[in-house]
């Protein structure tokens, strides 16, 4: 009895042997090992546009937001949650924008680096105008601490700058030639024959808007979001419909009645709304003044032309400005 099971285990052994040699050498025998592609996450549609063509496809590229969402009030999905915690590298744009990754990654284990572009760029401010008058107000703790958030502060919306657009070339080429050196070449030549694009639409831009006499470069907007525009390109941002870097922020009657003011007095020609947000407080505005208001694409590329790349929506943006106070 006590010499069947030896032998039984014996063969079990055997067996067992046999086996793990037999899958030894089917592992070691396999396919070679493919590489895997760097696997990066993108926030916003100017940011995939821009990593997409340093890259190219040596990398897996995924943007969270689709064309025509707004950064100010996107929610993530689920399946943000999956591509996230996937992905080796994250590109933002930084300056308080992705207020919505914040949640997602305090939410999930990932070994992913977060990088903000806009890295290197003097940030503009945004100042709540209705802070100028609280000297006069009551300034008690309380009243301050209602103030809403994200009212004034650093202007996320850089990319209306397109030298800010050839620092963010410089960081990308940077960080993604750090993490995947076998492709390093493809990342320079590719920077090199973008920042060439860059620097002729910016050549462009000046020749564009030498067409608007110096009286009429004013701009008002739905939301505070073409201020690195205008400082580049000698306009002034006047006034918005609601003066803060986000769409979300609120505005009162008095600032509006303020804003109606400004544009008579200094006889603005437009009213600039983005044109996947709600428009119905700048149509007041418009209507009480009586001058139009001209869509533009603002935090988002376009699905299909005439905004699909970051250069066609600059093109558009331009053209459309300039129509509109020429
Ligand atoms: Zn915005």
């Amino acid at each position: 009895m006590k010499k069947q099971i030896r032998i039984g285990s014996f063969f079990l052994i055997l067996t067992l042997l046999s086996v793990c040699f037999v899958g030894c050498r089917t592992k070691s025998g396999g396919t070679p090992p493919v590489t895997e592609k760097l696997r990066v996450v993108t926030t916003t549609t100017f940011l995939g546009d821009v990593v997409g063509i340093i890259a190219g496809d040596v990398i897996e590229l995924t943007v969270l937001l689709e064309a025509g969402q707004n950064p100010h009030v996107y929610q993530t999905t689920p399946q943000d949650l999956v591509k996230v915690s996937k992905a080796d590298l994250i590109f933002v744009n930084g300056l308080g924008l992705e207020e919505f990754l914040d949640d997602l990654l305090d939410g999930i284990e990932t070994t992913a680096a977060v990088f903000e572009v806009s890295e290197g760029i003097s940030p503009l401010e945004v100042r709540d105008p209705d802070s100028e008058h609280k000297g006069d107000e009551e300034q008690d703790q309380d009243h301050k601490s209602e103030k809403l958030p994200s009212s004034s502060g650093e202007d996320p919306h850089v990319w209306f700058n397109p030298n800010n657009i050839m620092i963010w070339i410089d960081n990308i080429e940077a960080v993604l030639g750090e993490n995947d050196p076998d492709n390093n070449e493809t990342y320079r030549n590719n920077a090199a024959a973008y920042r060439s694009e860059i620097i002729q639409l910016d050549y462009w831009i000046r020749e564009q808007v030498a067409q608007i006499p110096p009286e009429n470069r004013k701009l008002v907007t739905d939301h505070t979001s073409l201020n690195y525009f205008a400082e580049e390109y000698g306009f002034e941002q006047i006034g918005a419909v609601i003066p803060a870097q986000t769409t979300e922020a609120e505005t009162s009657g008095q600032q509006l009645a303020e804003l109606i003011d400004t544009i008579r007095e200094q006889e603005v020609k437009a009213i600039f709304v983005g044109i996947d947000y709600d428009s119905t407080l700048s149509q007041r505005v418009a209507e009480e003044t009586g001058i139009n208001l001209i869509p533009l694409y603002i935090s988002s590329l376009s699905a299909e032309p005439p905004a699909e790349s970051y250069l066609t929506f600059m093109r558009f943006n331009i053209k459309t400005i300039v129509d509109a106070l020429k």
